[in-house]
């Protein structure tokens, strides 16, 4: 007889171990079905080997400007890529074990293999030694997202690639093009760049970020600038081809680009082998599947959560399904919160950070706003770091004084927007808050006190 559960949850990444761990935690009888590595995207071919990579190349550049800092260097400081990559591997190795570890210790059953919904409430696992059925009262569908391949130029994963590819190339290529300027296309830029590969950023929209607000794509623009990388904004690739380890990139405007590779980073679609759902038959939006605000699909009994149902794309945004998911699998009864909430955090050079409304959706929404700014280079600790470039914005809607949105351009920033969050909905200033003196997330009371005239730090502005 098939061993039964009380939740099966299929995919081990961010979204799905969180659901099992907490499954458990209120008592279930929980097992996780993974294919390939523990830990998902996010672990093995994301946030984390890309972090990685970023560290290193956030220590390079320090090094690069130690005389700055009154420090004298014995000789040039270079990467050794081999070693950055090595680093970057024990770093995905050690987290895998710890998360596979942590869902054992929560006495939750792992089955590794494919799992495939036979019908509502079984679960076969397909593996290399064979297939076996589970059954359950409740799944929950964490299946992840895979890049987003252009039919005209597909990825070959040698000279076209992925962000996964780019994530574990053997050597420094001595070009690359990358298409798309959002998230992945930027952070990877930086990584690239500053290892010494010629990097060029073509980007579709007038922006790079195009997610943000104009500003942050022109801030974003002139820095990598400085760092070496061309951005090329508002321009349509039409070609890719590929020969001989080499490639050209062709641009509607008639330009053209050549480089040892190109990097496709257009974005990233929900998957899920068809095979998993062809029983149940979920109704989709899109590639994503269709959920409501308790993450229940249409199928009774059947959640999906995290990149799947195409809402974030983010890991944390998989945390806090995957917490809504996992309690209403298990007799209880909540719902998603306001995804505007959910920061969003790229890890560039200088790093930017948002939450809530940009301008942008403000002026689209018809709702004024005041807003405050505060530039790092008027923060002491950001002096003392050498960290002076880019400015806090704080959005206060200009009729009931509530800040509705915070975007954060500067060194840590991605640190900074959790407090900021806490910011949110606020009609009160933050000034009975005490920021130890000098940190750099002073910024932050400098721009809330900015939204409302109170600025100490910043002149008062021309009336
Ligand atoms: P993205 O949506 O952030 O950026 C894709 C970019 O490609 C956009 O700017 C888009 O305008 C552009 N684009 C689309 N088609 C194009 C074309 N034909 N030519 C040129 N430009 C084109 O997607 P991404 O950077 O691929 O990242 C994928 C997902 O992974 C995102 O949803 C992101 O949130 C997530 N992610 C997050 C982080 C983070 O939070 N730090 C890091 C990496 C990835």
């Amino acid at each position: 007889m098939a061993e039964q559960f009380d939740v099966v949850v299929i995919g081990g990444g961010p979204g799905g171990y969180a659901a099992a761990i907490r499954c458990a935690q209120r008592g279930a009888k929980a097992a996780l079905v993974e294919k390939a590595e523990m830990g998902g995207t996010c672990l093995n071919r994301g946030c984390i080997p890309s972090k990685a990579l970023l560290g290193s190349a956030h220590f390079l550049t320090l090094a690069k400007h130690a005389s700055l800092m009154g420090l004298e260097m014995a000789g040039p400081v270079r990467p050794n890529w081999a070693k950055m990559m090595a680093r970057k591997d024990a770093i995905v190795e050690g987290f895998r074990k710890g998360v596979t570890g942590l869902v054992q210790s929560n006495k939750i059953a792992i089955f590794a293999g494919r799992g495939v919904v036979s019908a509502p409430g079984k679960v076969r696992i397909e593996s290399a030694g064979g297939a076996q059925e589970i059954a359950c009262k409740t799944i929950i569908l964490a299946t992840g997202s895979a890049p987003v391949q252009i039919p005209i130029f597909p990825f070959d994963g040698q000279t076209i690639i992925s962000s996964t590819e780019a994530l574990a190339l053997s050597a420094i290529p001595a070009s690359m093009v990358i298409i798309g300027g959002g998230v992945i296309g930027c952070e990877l830029a930086c990584v690239y760049s500053t290892v010494g590969c010629k990097v060029t950023i073509v980007e579709a929209l007038p922006q790079l970020l195009p997610n943000e607000d104009e500003w942050v794509g022109q801030v974003m623009a002139r820095e990598l600038k400085k760092i070496g990388i061309e951005s090329m904004v508002a321009k349509k690739v039409t070609a890719v081809t590929a020969q001989g380890g080499k490639a050209r990139v062709s641009l509607e405007s008639g330009e053209a680009i050549e480089a040892e590779k190109v990097l496709v980073a257009v974005g990233r679609k929900a998957y899920c082998d068809p095979e998993t759902l062809s029983a149940l038959k979920p109704e989709m939006n899109g590639p994503a599947i269709r959920v409501n605000r308790k993450m229940e699909t249409s199928v009774p009994g059947v959640y999906a959560i995290g990149d799947l149902v195409g809402t974030t794309y983010l890991a944390h945004g998989a945390f806090a399904e995957a917490e809504v998911a996992a309690v209403n699998a298990t007799g209880g009864s909540e719902e998603v919160g306001d995804y505007e909430r959910i920061p969003r955090a790229v890890y560039t050079f200088p790093e930017v950070a948002s939450v809530g409304k940009t301008e942008r959706k403000c002026q689209q929404q018809g709702i004024a706003v005041v807003v405050g700014k505060a530039p790092f280079r008027a923060n002491g600790r950001s002096l003392a770091h050498n960290e002076t470039i880019g400015e806090v914005r704080v959005l206060r809607e200009a009729s009931s004084k509530a800040i509705v949105g915070v975007t954060i351009v500067g060194a840590t920033a991605t640190e900074m927007i959790s407090t900021a969050r806490a910011m949110l909905g606020s009609h009160e200033m933050i000034s009975e808050v005490s920021f130890a003196h000098p940190t750099v997330t002073e910024v932050l009371k400098e721009a809330w006190e900015d939204a409302f005239g109170l600025s100490l730090h910043v002149p008062p502005k021309a009336k």
